[in-house]
């Protein structure tokens, strides 16, 4: 006898349906209007009364049960990516340039048959339910951008659970870490500005070439010198633009880059030390360095006691044999803003075929396996339960 089992499988094909739906619509980041309309839409048929509209494309709702007790924050993301679909499914993308190829439509799916798994339980409730779907995941912005506008007045969350599918793990595997899980991810462009000329007389230039050529060099101690060898930092120059001909010094250069770090005071030292040294070598040079530092989000942090409640309901599902401790992962989610608000977990669900060829996260032949869905279902559920009688 287990009714959450048996109601997350009866509503499979519902499911499955649904995130069918939602691949074939996909919406990038801030763009998820008719998402945005399906969830509320299906938030209404259960008789919540969702609202919309919160960090641009955001929806929350609020199930409540008769008894007092605790508020449970339970998220999903709902946002694709600016990439082609390259799968031949009969459920591709209908929107050009755009994918669910990271699983997104099957964390909403997800979370809306949850909702309606825990609506039709509504009497036996204490304590209530926040449901989050967030925009703009993949560009760490719409977490903030939802607080920002007022997400969470009036909740005082005392806990904040979320899963993600996950390619890497096979069906039936579960993968959770407790304490810092994901990365704290920050971004930053830098402009050199030297002097453009004739390449046959760099001497009348103020070259920004020269200077990119130091500094990208320059950076790579940072972490092999400067970064203690047990804690992780990533700094990883992604694009560099200048220059139009073969006899033309260019008068400015951008660099992009991202980086990557666990620690509040490695973050914070590999940050400074990145203008530091970038300034030095640019003014050294005789340019001038501009700085455009865009904070991403902070680490992912799961809490101790959280996980192990997650980690014993997940072994109970799928065998101590399947339930896996993560391995630090350098990417981030912003998932980390709502966990500041209450303690929780975000954990992994195994979404990988095995007689099926995988390909990673963000690949244009992504898929989930969607055997998987009624797994997140029942999971998801069953924590969010567990959460409210903490
Ligand atoms: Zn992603
Ligand atoms: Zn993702």
């Amino acid at each position: 006898m287990d009714p959450i089992h048996d109601a997350a499988q009866a509503l499979r094909g519902d499911t499955v349906a649904l995130r069918r739906d939602l691949h074939a619509h996909p919406e990038t980041a801030f763009e998820e209007v008719r998402t945005a309309a399906v969830v509320a839409e299906r938030l209404r048929a259960l008789g919540l009364e969702p609202r919309t509209g919160l960090g641009k494309t955001g929806v929350t709702a609020v199930l409540e049960g008769p008894r007092h007790g605790r508020t449970v924050l339970a998220r999903a993301d709902m946002d694709a990516l600016p990439m082609p679909d390259e799968k031949d499914v009969e459920y591709r993308s209908t929107h050009v340039g755009a994918a669910h190829a990271c699983g997104h439509d099957g964390h909403t799916a997800v979370l809306l048959t949850v909702a309606r798994i825990l609506s039709e339980r509504k009497a036996d409730l204490r304590g209530r339910v926040v449901f989050i779907f967030q925009p703009a995941e993949e560009i760490v912005q719409g977490a903030a951008a939802m607080l920002a506008d007022g997400a969470l007045d009036a909740i005082e969350p005392d806990a904040t659970v979320g899963l993600h599918l996950s390619s890497m793990h096979p069906t039936g595997t579960i993968a959770l870490r407790a304490g810092p899980a994901m990365a704290a991810t920050d971004s930053f462009r830098l402009v050199l500005h030297g002097r453009g000329g004739h390449a046959a007389k760099p001497n009348e230039t103020v070259d920004p070439i020269v200077m990119a050529a130091h500094l990208i060099t320059a950076l790579q101690p940072l972490v092999s010198r400067e970064t203690d060898p047990v804690d992780q930092a990533v700094i990883s120059i992604t694009s560099i633009h200048a220059g139009t001909a073969f006899n033309v010094i260019p008068s400015s250069l951008e660099l992009k880059g991202t980086l990557r770090t666990f620690a509040p005071a490695t973050r914070e030292h590999l940050r400074s030390r990145i203008v530091e040294i970038s300034d030095a070598i640019v003014t050294g040079q005789r340019g001038r360095l501009e700085v455009d530092w865009r904070e991403g989000s902070p680490p992912v942090v799961n809490d101790e006691a959280a996980t192990e409640r997650v980690r014993h309901i997940a072994q109970n599902m799928v065998g101590i044999d399947h339930v896996e401790t993560g391995s630090l992962i350098m990417g981030g989610d912003d998932m980390a803003l709502w966990l500041q608000r209450a303690p929780g977990c975000y954990w992994f669900v195994g979404a990988s075929a095995s007689d099926a060829s995988t390909y990673p996260h963000h690949h244009p032949r992504f898929d989930i396996d969607e055997a998987a869905l009624p797994l997140a279902v029942e999971l998801f559920t069953k924590v969010i339960l567990d959460a409210l009688d903490a």
